[in-house]
């Protein structure tokens, strides 16, 4: 018997140690028992003797023969759970894809295929009353097919039906191995401009080593050229890379440029894949079949059987970082494991997030700079509107509608911005001013038009619009504010022969329909382009001559410190969908701010030096980069549970001279779902103090009894309060 230590996935922070028939390579999945459950855990390594082995439970079942996590991503692992302080289960769990968490065989299953076994002139006669099974037939006339593509054209009850006549067999097909090296073949690329091959050369240089990279280029400066051209010698070597990207970012053209260049199978990972077809790519991926893999956040994961280099693009993007449960950072990971794996990393952005940017700047990563646009394509033009005193038709002044007229009437494309989905984002009483509110989160409700109903934003409740104010009974309700319903609105009555599309979460379910509205734009089917944060996510709109923004004036007084960076990041995106080699574009911010600063400096200076700025005054205020920062958060039912919790954890916390702590203080968003929100942070200039004091107190958190009653959690670098 040998003493095995198994990570089992239970909200406990630690792993236990089973007894095993014999040793067991770490990485590799058992089934243990656990409590009266059995579990599919995952072996961590060898555990000493001490343990008193009387007590000890046997593994019950041994799953795979080859480690399903490989060495460095097991080590990977257990390097998030640390700095993570997340449970050792949870984190090996969601490391893997859903299916091999549930223990099915992680070898690629050979695939059932059908094949005729009979005259088919023969059962033309035979089978004459039974159409669905002679056209079944038919359809295998050329060849075999497999299980899947036959089931999709005829039903169970008449593929077993030929089956027991013996008029068709099964018969299993091994899954191929892939080969890509043969067929990579690049082809069609530009020639790099100076800056593009400076880039270029300086990844290639290093090869085969830890080198991470911000290539910094404005919008449509062929970053994503830099990148083709980057990976070229990678995949030449027999090497396979993977690409993170934002998962709006994950379009059918994106692939297809990757694939187009090289002529080589894609693996793409998206949170719509089924299970299955996940499972696949992560094998394949694993066995080398792949030589290019394209995924969202948890792509990150996907294990690589000859790893030559790491891309994150859009590294900025606020959906690299999960919000729940294990709450890593892909970005962070994507360092960590290219320092693991010895590997180049490239972070791409035109507008990169202040933490890259600080380690360019201070020459932790080599930092690449396109400046240009690529083709000759000037930079879009941005100007500031004043809007106090003007009139105002669905949220745009008179001025602004003059200058989309004049866009419109030259045949281009508008795109306008509006971070608000549906009507109005309130309704309010006009005799008395009292807002219609969701008890739960004591936040406005957004007015729904289209089904005539109040939906809350924040916790999804949905209610119909009321007649009367609840509070003086008067009923003249009217709305405040404006959202994309109410501009789609507007808009078709001030434009009517402008074809018009929204393009919002409401308006746009599911992936594929936004591709093909992505592409029913640049096919010039649609003149206005109304919508929210989905139309800054990197697409190319080469018709887009005017960008305008309805509304920027929220973000310039958040209590949030990160928001004039997710502004500046948000505008400079906006103003980089526009204009193209053969069409200049401009950009409007309408706002009752001109003078405000940091617009200011965003619209004469850009982003670059915006951003440049926005370090030194994170420097000088004490914020990250600067300082690291870890968060608890509780939520309760009853306010004074969740902030005295947080208050008990301050005093847990107590007796670090390193480390700062502000709070507990209710979180911006207050109230959700009913549930009171505090948040308490920790925060230090070094790491090391923090995550000391974390390891050494979490034990006494998890035991508070109030840690029972309340929603808590950990977050090791917030991004959001
Ligand atoms: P980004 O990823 O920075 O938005 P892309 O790589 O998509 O930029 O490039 C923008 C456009 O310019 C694309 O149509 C691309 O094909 C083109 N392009 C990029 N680099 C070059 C180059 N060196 N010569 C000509 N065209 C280029
Ligand atoms: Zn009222
Ligand atoms: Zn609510």
């Amino acid at each position: 018997m040998v003493l095995t230590d198994v990570a089992v996935p239970v909200p406990l922070r630690q792993s236990f140690t089973y007894r095993a028939p014999i040793k067991l390579q770490p990485g590799v999945r058992v089934l243990v028992p656990f409590g009266n459950r059995r579990l599919v855990g995952i072996v961590v390594g060898e555990a000493s003797a001490v343990q008193a082995s009387g007590k000890l439970k046997d593994i019950a079942e041994i799953l795979d023969e080859h480690p399903v996590l490989n060495g460095t991503l097991l080590r990977l692992g257990l390097w998030l759970s640390q700095y993570y302080h997340h449970p050792v289960g949870e984190v090996l769990h969601t490391m893997l894809p859903v299916k091999l968490r549930q223990g099915v065989p992680c070898e690629p299953e050979p695939e059932t295929c059908y094949r005729l076994n009979c005259e088919l002139a023969e059962q033309r006669t035979a089978l004459k009353r039974a159409h669905r099974q002679l056209a079944c037939l038919e359809h295998l006339r050329d060849g075999a097919q497999n299980a899947v593509q036959l089931k999709a054209s005829f039903s169970p009850a008449v593929i077993n039906a030929l089956l027991e006549k013996q008029l068709i067999v099964a018969f299993d097909k091994a899954v191929e191995p892939q080969d890509w090296q043969q067929n990579l073949n690049p082809n069609g690329q530009p020639v790099p401009d100076s800056e593009q091959a400076l880039a270029i050369t300086a990844i290639n240089q290093s090869a085969n080593r830890f080198a991470p990279f911000l290539l910094e280029g404005v919008t449509g400066s062929g970053k994503t050229e830099v990148y083709l051209q980057a990976i070229e010698p990678v995949l030449k070597s027999g090497k396979q890379v993977l690409i993170l990207v934002p998962e709006i970012g994950l379009t059918p053209q994106t692939v297809n440029r990757f694939r187009n260049r090289f002529g080589i199978e894609v693996g793409v990972l998206h949170s719509q894949l089924s299970d299955s077809a996940r499972l696949r790519v992560w094998q394949q991926a694993k066995d080398g079949e792949l030589g290019i893999i394209i995924g969202t956040r948890s792509a990150i994961f996907t294990p690589l059987c000859r790893p030559g280099m790491l891309i994150v693009d859009e590294e900025h993007d606020e959906s690299f970082k999960q919000q729940d449960g294990l709450r890593y950072h892909a970005r962070d990971l994507a360092v960590r494991r290219a320092q693991a794996e010895n590997l180049p990393l490239v972070l791409g952005s035109a507008t990169p997030s202040l933490e890259s940017l600080n380690n360019a700047l201070t020459k932790r990563y080599g930092h690449l700079q396109l400046t240009r646009r690529a083709g000759g394509a000037q930079t879009t033009r941005q100007h500031i509107l004043d809007i106090r005193d003007q009139p105002i038709n669905y949220g745009l002044a008179e001025g602004m509608l003059t200058v989309m007229r004049q866009h419109l009437e030259q045949g281009n494309q508008v795109l306008v911005f509006v971070n608000r989905r549906g009507y109005a984002p309130a309704l309010l009483c006009h005799h008395c001013g009292d807002t219609v509110t969701c008890q739960r989160c004591e936040r406005p409700f957004t007015v729904h038009r289209a089904h005539q109903r109040l939906h809350c934003h924040h916790c999804g409740a949905v209610k119909p619009v009321p007649r009367q104010c609840g509070h003086c009974h008067s009923n003249e309700l009217v709305t405040a504010g404006v959202g994309t319903e109410q501009l789609e609105q507007g808009l078709s009555r001030l434009f009517p022969n402008a074809p018009q599309v929204r393009i919002d979460s409401d308006s746009v379910r599911g992936k594929d329909k936004l591709d093909g509205i992505l592409e029913a734009i640049n096919q010039q089917k649609f003149q206005l382009l109304i919508g929210t944060q989905i139309l800054s996510k990197g697409h190319h709109f080469p018709h887009v001559t005017l960008v305008v923004v309805v509304d920027c004036d929220g973000a310039l007084f958040s209590a949030d410190f990160r928001a004039a960076e997710k502004l500046a990041q948000l505008v400079t995106q906006l103003a980089g969908r526009a204009g193209r080699a053969s069409k200049p574009g401009e950009m409007w911010l309408q706002t009752h701010n001109p003078q405000h600063p940091l617009l200011q400096d965003l619209v004469n200076n850009g982003y670059a030096h915006f951003a440049r700025h926005g370090l030194l005054e994170r420097q000088c205020s004490g914020l990250p980069p600067f300082q690291s920062q870890v968060a608890f958060r509780a939520e309760a039912i009853q306010a004074e549970q969740a902030y005295d919790f947080l208050c008990q954890v301050r005093s847990l916390t107590d007796g670090e001279a390193e480390v700062q702590r502000l709070g507990p203080m209710p979180s911006l968003l207050e109230k959700r779902q009913g549930r009171f929100r505090f948040i308490l942070i920790l925060q230090s200039g070094q790491r090391g103090p923090l995550h000391r004091l974390l390891h050494r107190c979490l034990p006494a958190v998890t035991a508070l009894p109030l840690a029972a009653r309340v929603r808590w959690s950990v977050d090791v670098d917030p991004t959001d309060f």
